[in-house]
């Protein structure tokens, strides 16, 4: 026995599997916590949207304007919510932005219909997105620059493309149509949020790997013990995981363990080939192999003296 298997057959799988299981537990609290943190205005505005379109369906114009409040307060990158009415007249702003009163109305960019011109500011383009795509760009960072330049390509023929100003926008509809909401937001990167989700990745990489091998080591200390090549199905399961310990548990129970000392014996081994103590007998009735441990014949049904 070399040195490496000496000291795999030492390891106490208990205490390390409880150790892992401590370890990998507070990792993921502390990196979940980590990017909470990171990304706790996406997450707050994200929560407070998801909230305020599913309760848009059905809101009275005073509810609506409680909940785009809300939702206005959660994330400093809106520029505003807006509620119009069937004639696209504001009748509410939550941040009483410049898009906050008289009519606002919007009409595509030339042939461009993600692009919307609005009615009150010419310098001002918005890009529009459906809503799943609103919620997702605030929790993971949106490629802006790429729809900066997708705008400008596609404009470059407009004078003064450049200096306009894009924003998001996104809408919903109450339910019965009486009411539109305009979501209007800054475009943004959450800082440090590509780091926190690399982090995050490489912590959970890192809790796989360690449970990959300990899954590996346990079947090597396991097949050791057996005397069942322990390099052999230390191997299979450190490549293949999951299948090849299946694969190792059936061909382990599909034969017999020695009482004596605990090592895995073909089924018609009457005694074991690693101590020498008896396994199986034959039955005196028909001469069939018979366990240890059976209290009558596989073959005639006879009893077993034990
Ligand atoms: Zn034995
Ligand atoms: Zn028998």
């Amino acid at each position: 026995m070399n040195k490496l298997s000496n000291s795999i057959v030492q390891l106490n799988f208990k205490k390390i599997v409880r150790t892992y299981i401590i370890f990998a537990v507070i990792a993921v609290i502390a990196v979940a916590g980590g990017v909470g943190f990171v990304f706790r205005d996406s997450l707050s505005y994200a929560w407070q949207y998801s909230k305020f379109s599913e309760a848009a369906k059905s809101m009275k114009e005073e509810d609506i304007r409680k909940e785009a409040d809300k939702l206005a307060e959660s994330s400093e990158n809106l520029v505003d919510v807006l509620l119009l009415n069937g004639k696209n007249e504001v009748l509410y702003s939550s941040n009483k932005s410049e898009f906050g009163s008289g009519k606002f109305s919007l009409s595509p960019v030339e042939d461009m219909n993600s692009y919307l011109a609005n009615s009150i500011d010419e310098n001002v383009v918005f890009k529009f997105v459906k809503g799943e795509e609103f919620l997702l760009s605030s929790v993971f960072d949106f490629n802006f620059e790429k729809i900066q330049k997708d705008y400008e390509d596609a404009a470059f023929y407009e004078e003064n493309h450049s200096e306009k100003t894009l924003y998001m926008l996104t809408y919903l509809v109450s339910g019965n149509g009486e009411y539109k909401v305009y979501i209007i937001s800054n475009p943004y990167t959450t800082e440090g949020g590509e780091s926190a989700l690399s982090v995050a990745a490489a912590v959970g990489v890192l809790i796989i790997m360690i449970y990959w091998v300990l899954l590996a080591l346990w079947v090597y200390q396991n097949s050791m013990k057996a005397k069942l090549k322990p390099f052999f199905w230390g191997t299979v399961v450190l490549i293949t995981n999951i299948a090849g310990l299946l694969v190792y548990l059936m061909y382990k129970n599909g034969n017999n363990v020695c009482p004596a000392c605990g090592a895995s014996q073909e089924k018609n081994h009457q005694f074991c080939t690693n101590c020498g103590s008896q396994i199986e007998h034959r039955c005196k009735n028909c001469g069939m192999y018979v366990s240890k441990n059976d209290s009558f014949c596989s073959g005639c049904g006879e009893k077993q003296a034990r």
